[in-house]
């Protein structure tokens, strides 16, 4: 059951009066209900934003969302505050994505307030709830986030995204700043929740082993791209992008004598810069198989096996 339809997304960001930093790029896919849907790519690739773009928090530069199959304008109030009782994010940074001089009672409740869900006393047993659910008590309701250690902030975090009993999360790198030893904490009440409240997440990250482990499917993506869609683990057992390959190959492999680790390029070179990108595809730069063709023509996204779609002009030839 599709819950979210992305077609043709990109966005675009002006820079000075002359550039434009393609921030992402025509990206098409769905996310199905109940499922988590991993989102990996270098730092820049455009991961957070397309995560934004979904959320509603940045309007698309072309491109349509549909919710249930049901186009969303998000340049209409009426429809973006509807949308935004569905879709709810989960930030990256736990310290600076709460705001310091509210209760943390305050800050879950705010979102049920602003979508009228409920009187007042029921809001307040709905935060001690909230709490209890995260692994926190109702007595941190009068308490400042300055108060928690990073994995209670997240978890605060995690209440108020649940607050308003969205169907779809977006959670943008959300262990990515807490210790290790919190980091499965996180990731297993992630887990947990998603069981006991049928949530769809749109987990981004850029460590592929927590991607492998939380996800149903992986979206790799690249300057903004979108250049490999596959269940989590088909991508594993037959990667098809030389880039998802490269990304895979930093990644400890438990098997040294893996067959499959001899074929794996290592990467090398930065990523090109987003503003004004050449024509061809984005990863021609940095691509051992690359040729005039890769230079001049961007290649589809297109399905090569069955549920596995790859966007290169030679997946089947000379990357296998
Ligand atoms: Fe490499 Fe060409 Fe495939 Fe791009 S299209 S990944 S440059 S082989």
């Amino acid at each position: 059951e599709k819950l979210i339809t992305l077609e043709h997304i990109s966005k675009h960001f002006h820079v000075g009066k002359k550039q434009t930093l393609v921030a992402v790029n025509d990206i098409t896919m769905d996310i199905y209900k109940g499922e988590t849907l991993g989102v990996v790519g270098e730092s820049g690739c455009g991961k957070s934003t397309l995560g934004r773009v979904v959320m509603g928090i940045y309007h698309p530069t072309k491109g349509v969302i549909k919710y249930r199959e049901k186009p969303v304008d998000l340049k209409r109030t009426k429809d973006r505050f509807a949308y935004s009782e569905k879709a709810q994010i989960i930030f990256q940074d736990p310290y600076a994505s709460l705001d310091p001089r509210m209760t943390v009672g305050t800050i879950i409740s705010e979102g049920m307030e602003i979508h009228n869900m409920y009187d007042a006393k029921k809001r307040q047993e709905r935060v001690y709830e909230l709490l209890e659910t995260v692994g926190l008590n109702r007595e941190h309701a009068n308490r400042f986030p300055h108060e928690f250690s990073g994995g209670q902030r997240q978890r605060i975090g995690i209440a108020r995204a649940l607050a308003i009993e969205p169907e779809f999360i977006v959670c943008d790198e959300p262990i990515s700043a807490l210790d290790v030893s919190i980091q499965s904490q996180i990731i297993n009440l992630l887990k947990e929740l998603q069981q006991k409240l049928g949530l769809t997440y749109m987990f981004i990250a850029h460590d592929l082993n927590i991607v492998k482990y939380i996800s149903d499917r992986i979206a790799v993506m690249y300057l903004g791209n979108l250049l490999e869609l596959a269940n989590s683990d088909e991508i594993y057992s037959h990667t098809l992008h030389p880039y998802s390959k490269a990304l895979l190959a930093a990644v400890p492999i438990p098997d040294p004598d893996k067959e499959a680790q001899k074929k794996i390029q290592v990467l090398s070179g930065d990523v090109p810069s987003p503003i004004n990108p050449k024509p061809g595809c984005p990863f021609a730069s940095r691509c051992p198989y690359a040729d005039d063709t890769c230079r001049t023509k961007s290649p589809e996204l297109r399905e090569v096996r069955p549920n596995h779609f790859v966007a290169c002009h030679k997946v089947e030839v000379e990357t296998n």
